[in-house]
This record gives structure tokens, C-alpha cells and sequence, in this order.
């Protein structure tokens, strides 16, 4: 199973991909938190990147379709992933197609989550993220336990992503609609696309991104 979640930022890609990567054994390549981990590190690639992030900027092309090209090498990725993030341009998605071409595999499908801009930065003002493996938690509809602390890693506090400030939101989601949501007419017109609505109860957005999915 090779999946891309396609959909803008705070629509629920991580969340759910995290699920069902975990639900069907495969794994979850989300770029943001690889470049994320990147800037944590102070790596010469979060150096470059933390800028970027940070005013909601894409990073280059180049850079990401290399980070993907040997993530997706990984032993853990061998028999399918979940993309999370990425593509993000058309020059990537085109990039992904010919990386796998190249390898003789290609992507199952792509779901495309959506929900309103209103709702979009609603969620994102109140999402705290766990700074060790990432789980994400919202606090009004979905706290951790105790409300500060991740429950897989009760040390460790949960903290807001400087990238959800209103301000870099809104550049975020201009973004999203300048440079990603062409993405969408890209896997229409090629037949790939389905749609799920990423509104409601998570247990229930889950169900139909994996009946999406199929088996
Ligand atoms: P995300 O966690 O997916 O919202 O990504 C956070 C930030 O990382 C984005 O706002 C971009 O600056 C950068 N980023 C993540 N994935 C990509 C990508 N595929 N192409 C370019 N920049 C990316």
C-alpha cells in the first residue's frame, strides 16, 4: 500500500495517517516532521529549512524530493508508506511518479482530506504536539490525558508548533492554496484522487479514509 494524504494544513493528514499507517504495518513519511526533527538536531538541512518553516514557506523542491527518495529506502518502508506532506508542488508529484517508476512500483491512491478554512485555523490555534514522537493532540477535542503531558511519554510536555501562530496560519494556508491545491486537478485528471471529508469524529473520519484506502 502506497498512499499520498493530500489536504491542507490542520485538516487531520498526521493524525490519521499516523492511524492507519500503524493499522495496516506500513510507514508514515510525514516531511514536516522530518524537517522538524532536522531543526530540533540543528542538522545542516534544518538550518536551512527553520526559516522557511517558520514564515510557512515551503522549503525547495530539490531538497524534499531527495529527503523522500531515501526515506522511502527505508527497511520500514519497503512494502508501502503513507505519505504525509508530500507532494506539496506538482514538480514533486511529478517527482514521486518518476522515483517510482524507477523501482517499478506505483502509488494505490490518493485521498484528498478536507474541511473549512475556519475550521482549518480553529483547529491549529488549539493543537499541541509532543516534541518526542510527534502525536498530536488538540486541546478541546482531543486533549491528552492530563492536558499537558503526552500520554505515550508522561515526562514530556506538549508544545504548540511556532508554525501555528494566526499569522503563519493564514500565510499556510495561501500557500496551500497557491502551490498544493493544484495537486488536486494533477491526481483528478489522472484518476487517482478520492475524497474524504475530514469533519466530525475522528473514528469516523478514519473509517472512511481506510475504506477509501481499500484493503
Ligand atoms: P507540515 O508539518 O506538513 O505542515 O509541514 C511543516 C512545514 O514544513 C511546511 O510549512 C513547510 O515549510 C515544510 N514542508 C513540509 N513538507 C514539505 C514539502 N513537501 N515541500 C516543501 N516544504 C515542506
Amino acid at each position: 500500500m502506497r498512499i499520498v494524504l493530500l489536504g491542507p494544513p490542520g485538516v487531520g493528514k498526521g493524525t490519521q495517517g499516523r492511524r492507519l499507517a500503524t493499522e495496516r504495518g506500513r510507514a508514515l513519511i510525514s516531511t514536516g516532521d522530518m524537517l522538524r526533527d532536522a531543526v530540533a538536531k540543528k542538522t545542516p538541512l534544518g538550518l536551512q529549512a527553520k526559516q522557511l518553516m517558520d514564515e510557512g514557506k515551503l522549503v525547495s523542491d530539490e531538497l524534499i524530493v531527495g529527503l523522500v527518495r531515501e526515506r522511502s529506502l527505508e527497511s520500514d518502508a519497503k512494502d508501502g508508506f503513507v505519505l504525509d506532506g508530500f507532494p506539496r508542488t506538482v514538480p514533486q508529484a511529478v517527482a514521486l511518479d518518476a522515483m517510482l517508476a524507477e523501482r517499478s512500483i506505483k502509488l494505490d491512491g490518493v485521498v484528498l482530506l478536507t474541511a473549512p478554512d475556519d475550521e482549518l485555523v480553529r483547529r491549529l490555534s488549539s493543537r499541541w504536539e509532543c516534541p518526542v514522537c510527534r502525536r498530536v493532540y488538540n486541546a478541546q477535542t482531543a486533549p491528552s490525558k492530563d492536558g499537558r503531558h503526552c500520554d505515550d511519554h508522561p515526562e514530556t510536555e506538549l508544545r504548540q508548533r511556532a508554525d501555528d501562530a494566526v499569522e503563519t496560519v493564514k500565510k499556510r494556508l495561501e500557500v496551500y492554496q497557491s502551490q498544493t491545491a493544484p495537486l488536486v486537478d494533477f491526481y483528478r485528471s489522472g484518476g487517482r484522487l478520492k475524497e474524504v471529508r475530514g469533519m466530525g469524529p475522528l473514528d469516523e473520519v478514519y473509517a472512511a479514509l481506510s475504506s477509501a484506502v481499500g484493503d
